[in-house]
């Protein structure tokens, strides 16, 4: 069996053609939906992904405001940037863009975004809003992959879904999305025993650990659908991800790319997050 692609460029070509229309409608009524990135320092990995994030905003005519600042930035002065931010009836979403340099507490940064505004879905109000399966933002990465899975058609109610990695902005509420669509869903992490053991009953495997090859064609169901979070670099030096593409793509039966595949979908599922933000401020607009 040869895998489907999974084309993660198509569908988030299709999900911000949907932003445009909502951003459109919004400006029809005066509103101008408005994303705050900011950058502190100058990691280079970041500097591209922050340009990428506000040119994608802007050509889904979301206005995209990039503000940097140097590396050694006082946290405090953060804080209150962000504050200001908070305070802004203008803007609808905000984003840190991390790492943050190590002087700073990553954590309070964050905590000190408005839940309201937090279009990355880190804010501990978000993150419980989603363990406890109320509304608010979800995490860009998956919430990425559940559109994929749910592009393909992918049934997940009682399937066994298998998420590798716990982190906090991508393993972890990667299993709660699932869990919330009724799959039933083991977490693995680096203290797994036997992970191929594991993988070889999942239906759908979704890999996001670091790690280049880590999922290879044995560990697969035939049949299975393959999701690829992971971002690596091969012995070329070529963009890959955790899943070993050209074994796994002979037995499973969905595979996304990488590149190409969650990527994409990333990005623009911060763009959904904030056109949702813009719609949410405007049906209830704080007084004064
Ligand atoms: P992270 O915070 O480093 O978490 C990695 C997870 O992998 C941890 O939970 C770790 O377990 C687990 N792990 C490490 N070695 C393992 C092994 N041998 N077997 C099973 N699990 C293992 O990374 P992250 O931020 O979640 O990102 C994961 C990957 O996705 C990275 O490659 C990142 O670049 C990529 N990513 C891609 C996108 C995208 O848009 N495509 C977005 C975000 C992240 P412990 O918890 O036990 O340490």
């Amino acid at each position: 069996m040869t895998a489907q692609l999974i084309d993660g460029n198509a569908i988030a070509a299709h999900i911000r053609a949907e932003v445009a229309h909502r951003t459109a409608a919004l400006q029809a009524r005066g509103i101008r939906p408005r994303l705050a990135i900011v950058l502190v320092g100058d990691d280079p990995a970041s500097q591209v992904y922050v340009k990428h994030k506000a040119n994608d905003s802007t050509q889904t005519g979301l206005v995209a405001d990039l503000e940097r600042y140097p590396a050694i930035f006082p946290e405090a002065e953060l804080l209150a940037r962000i504050h200001a931010l908070n305070a802004d009836p203008a803007v609808h979403g905000i984003l840190v863009q991390l790492p943050l340099p190590k002087h700073m507490d990553a954590h309070r940064v964050i905590e000190a975004i408005a839940p309201a505004k937090d279009v990355d879905g880190f804010h501990v109000a978000n993150a419980g809003a989603l363990l406890v399966g109320r509304p608010g933002f979800r995490p860009c990465t998956p919430y990425g992959c559940m559109k994929m899975l749910e592009h393909i058609g992918c049934e997940l109610a009682g399937r066994h879904a298998v998420v590798i990695g716990r982190s906090n902005i991508v393993g972890k509420p990667m299993a709660l999305l699932l869990l919330q669509k009724n799959a039933t869903v083991t977490i693995c992490h680096s203290a797994t025993r036997d992970l191929a053991a594991i993988t070889q009953q999942a239906d759908v495997i979704v890999a996001a650990v670091g790690r280049r090859n880590l999922v290879t064609a044995d560990m697969v169901k035939p049949g299975a659908v393959v999701i690829d979070v992971g971002m690596n670099r091969d012995a070329d030096g070529k963009l890959c991800g955790d899943v070993d593409f050209a074994g796994v793509r002979e037995v499973a039966g969905w595979i996304t790319p990488v590149p190409g595949g969650v990527g994409p979908m990333t990005r623009a599922m911060l763009l959904v997050n904030t056109i949702e933000a813009a719609e949410r401020a405007a049906a209830h607009p704080t007084p004064g």
